[in-house]
């Protein structure tokens, strides 16, 4: 891809180091600022921050994310604050399946409910030769169930057993590289952050 035109794409506020996770649902769940492994510097707070963040994000079709953004009068404070609990029910239970932690099923299963809740409002269409379900655009909860569906495809996917957090912060990420394997979200970020530590305490 061209890079003016990746830039573009991004609204004020995002930029490419917002999008390192690989897929749409891991970089929603580091729509966090903090650079150790607190989770307090939320980085979408208003709705326009979270519109934002999805213009850069993958997550929605283009027409889908222009029917989101027209109808904007239908998300509303308890909304938002349900992708606050969603984000935070997936960061526990990725950190679950990285081993870090056991199971954690009853976050699983609240997690399938929104899976199947999504599915429920959802349609299951063609897109580009292949089937998806996909999000309700009129409904309320369709920025949840658009982030619900893609979790479960993820989830399904192989890329589950290359899921790794950032060895700094609480950032996931796909590792796709061969070999020793990436530790760091962000090797501008996190990657150099550390390297800088690490020779101050030589
Ligand atoms: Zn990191």
């Amino acid at each position: 891809m061209v890079i003016s035109e990746s830039l573009s794409r991004f609204a004020e506020g995002w930029s490419e180091a917002d999008y390192v996770g690989g897929h749409p649902v891991l970089d929603f769940v580091n729509t966090v600022a903090d650079t150790g492994k607190t989770r307090l510097d939320d980085k979408i707070g208003r709705w326009d921050a979270m519109r934002g963040w999805a213009r850069g994000a993958g997550l929605l079709t283009g027409q889908e994310l222009a029917s989101f953004l027209q109808d904007a009068a239908l998300d509303d404070d308890g909304e938002l604050a349900r992708l606050h609990g969603f984000r935070e029910q997936v960061y526990e239970a990725i950190l679950g399946l990285a081993g870090q932690t056991d199971g954690a099923s009853p976050t699983m299963a609240g997690l399938e409910r929104s899976i199947r809740d999504a599915m429920g409002r959802g349609s299951f269409a063609g897109e580009g030769g292949r089937f998806r379900w996909r999000p309700d655009a009129r409904s309320p909860r369709r920025w949840l169930d658009a982030l619900a569906l893609a979790l479960e495809e993820l989830l399904r996917s192989q890329d589950v057993s290359r899921l790794r957090q950032c060895s700094r912060c609480t950032w996931f990420f796909i590792d796709r590289g061969r070999g020793a394997g990436r530790r760091w979200c962000d090797m501008r970020t996190c990657g150099n952050r550390a390297k800088a530590e690490a020779f101050r305490c030589r």
